[in-house]
C-alpha cells in the first residue's frame, strides 16, 4: 500500500460479527478473561491497538507505543535509560521536553544540549555513558535542519539510540527510521490530530528489542494511555494526513516566499526556501518541507505582537499541525527561561484559502 492508501486503510481494525464498515470505539476498560484477549484497558485496547499498528506502518517501525501526550512519549524515553546516562540534545530542543529533561531528570540523567547542524559538536559532546541522541527535525520553532543521517552514523559508532521527533514532517514527509533513527517521537496533538482538538503522543520503533520492551512497561506501568475515544479520532484523522499535509506544505512555502521578500521582516526560517542554510541537507532527507514557518519582525516584540493583533485569519493561540492557521510571538509562550528571540514569530500554516492567508498577512503588516 502506498501512503495515503495506507493512511486509508491501515488503521481500521474490524472483528466485530456485525461487520461495520468502520471500527467502533471499544469503551469498556475490562475485557471478560479468555485465552489470548486484552485484560484492561490501560495495558490494551483494540482502538488503541488500531492506533499503534497504523503508526508502525506509517514510520515503517516493528511496533509504535501511544500516549496521552506527546511530552508523555517523549518522557517514557527518557524513564526507559538507565539511570547515570548521558544524553545528547539539541540546543533549541522543543522547551517543553527540554523542562522535562531538566527538570524531572535532575540527578537521574546527564544531558549535553549542542547544535545538532554542527556535527563535529555532536561527536565531541559523547562520554562513555552516552545512550541517547536526541533529534528534532525541523525543530520547533526555529525550523533547524538536523543531517539524519549523519547523527545516526555517530551515534551508532558510539554504541548509543538515536531518537528522532518527527513532529513537525510527519512521517509524509520524512521517515527517520530509513534514515538510520531507532526511535521516532510524535506530538500527536499535532498533524496527526489535524484539527486542535486532541491530545496524544506516539513512539515507533525499527525493532522490538529490549529497550522497547522497557518502553512499553513504562507506557503500561506509567500509565499516560491514550482514551479508546482519542485514539479513535487519530485514525479516522490520519486518513486525511498525505493530503493535508501537501495542501500545510504548499501554502507554508508561499507564504514563507512572500515574507521573504518583505521589508518589514529581517528573516524567514522555511527548510524549503534555497536561502536556509539546510536546505540542501532538507532536500535531501525530506520529501516536502512542512507547514511551519517562523520569522523575525524588524522593529522588534511589540511590533510583532501589533501585527499578530491585526490578523483575522491566524488565530493567536499556541500549538500547531490544524487546519486553522495559527500563530504566535513564541518568545511570549515560552516564559522567561527562553531560548527564542523576542521577535519571532511562529506560524503554522493552515488550509484556508492561501489568498485569504496573503491579503490577511498583506493588510495586517500595512497597519
Ligand atoms: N515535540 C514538538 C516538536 C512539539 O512541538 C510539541 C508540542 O508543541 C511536543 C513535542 C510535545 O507534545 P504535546 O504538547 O502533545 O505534549
Amino acid at each position: 500500500m502506498r501512503l495515503e492508501t495506507l493512511a486509508i486503510h491501515g488503521g481500521n481494525v474490524v472483528t466485530d460479527q456485525e461487520k461495520p464498515a468502520i471500527q467502533p470505539i471499544t469503551l469498556s476498560t475490562t475485557f471478560i478473561h479468555q485465552e489470548g484477549s486484552m485484560v484492561y484497558s490501560r495495558a490494551n485496547n483494540p482502538n488503541r491497538a488500531a492506533l499503534e499498528g497504523l503508526l508502525a506502518k506509517l514510520e515503517g517501525g516493528e511496533d509504535a507505543a501511544a500516549f496521552s501526550s506527546g511530552n508523555a512519549a517523549g518522557v517514557s524515553v527518557f524513564q526507559a535509560l538507565e539511570p547515570g546516562s548521558h544524553l545528547i540534545a539539541p540546543d533549541d530542543m522543543y522547551h517543553g521536553l527540554r523542562n522535562a529533561i531538566l527538570q524531572l531528570f535532575k540527578g537521574v540523567l546527564e544531558v549535553t544540549f549542542v547544535d545538532m547542524c554542527n556535527l563535529s559538536e555532536v561527536e565531541n559532546a559523547f562520554r562513555p555513558n552516552t545512550a541517547l541522541v536526541w533529534v528534532e527535525s525541523p525543530s520547533n520553532p526555529l525550523l533547524k535542519i538536523t543531517d539524519i543521517r549523519g547523527v545516526a552514523k555517530l551515534a551508532k559508532s558510539q554504541q548509543a539510540l538515536l531518537a528522532c521527533d518527527n513532529t513537525f514532517a510527519t512521517p509524509v514527509f520524512q521517515n527517520p527510521l530509513a534514515l538510520g533513527a531507532d526511535l521516532v517521537m510524535h506530538s500527536s496533538t499535532k498533524y496527526f490530530g489535524g484539527h486542535s482538538d486532541i491530545l496524544g503522543g506516539a513512539l515507533i520503533t525499527k525493532k522490538k528489542d529490549d529497550f522497547w520492551e522497557k518502553i512499553r512497561t513504562v507506557q503500561k506501568v506509567g500509565g499516560a494511555v491514550p482514551s479508546p475515544m482519542d485514539c479513535y479520532y487519530l485514525c479516522r484523522s490520519i486518513k486525511t494526513l498525505p493530503y493535508r499535509m501537501k495542501g500545510h506544505a504548499e501554502h507554508a512555502g508561499q507564504i514563507a516566499s512572500y515574507l521573504d521578500q518583505h521589508p518589514a521582516v529581517d528573516g524567514v526560517y522555511y527548510p524549503g526556501l534555497i536561502s536556509h542554510p539546510s536546505h540542501a541537507i532538507a532536500a535531501n532527507q525530506m520529501s516536502g518541507f512542512g507547514g511551519i514557518l517562523s520569522f523575525l519582525v524588524k522593529d522588534g516584540a511589540k511590533a510583532a505582537d501589533a501585527l499578530i493583533s491585526r490578523l483575522r485569519f491566524f488565530t493567536n493561540a499556541t500549538s500547531l499541525g490544524g487546519v486553522e492557521s495559527l500563530i504566535e510571538r513564541r518568545a511570549a509562550s515560552e516564559g522567561e527561561d527562553t531560548l527564542t528571540p523576542q521577535n519571532l514569530i511562529r506560524v503554522s500554516v493552515g488550509l484556508e484559502h492561501l489568498d485569504d492567508l496573503l491579503e490577511d498577512l498583506d493588510q495586517a503588516f500595512k497597519g
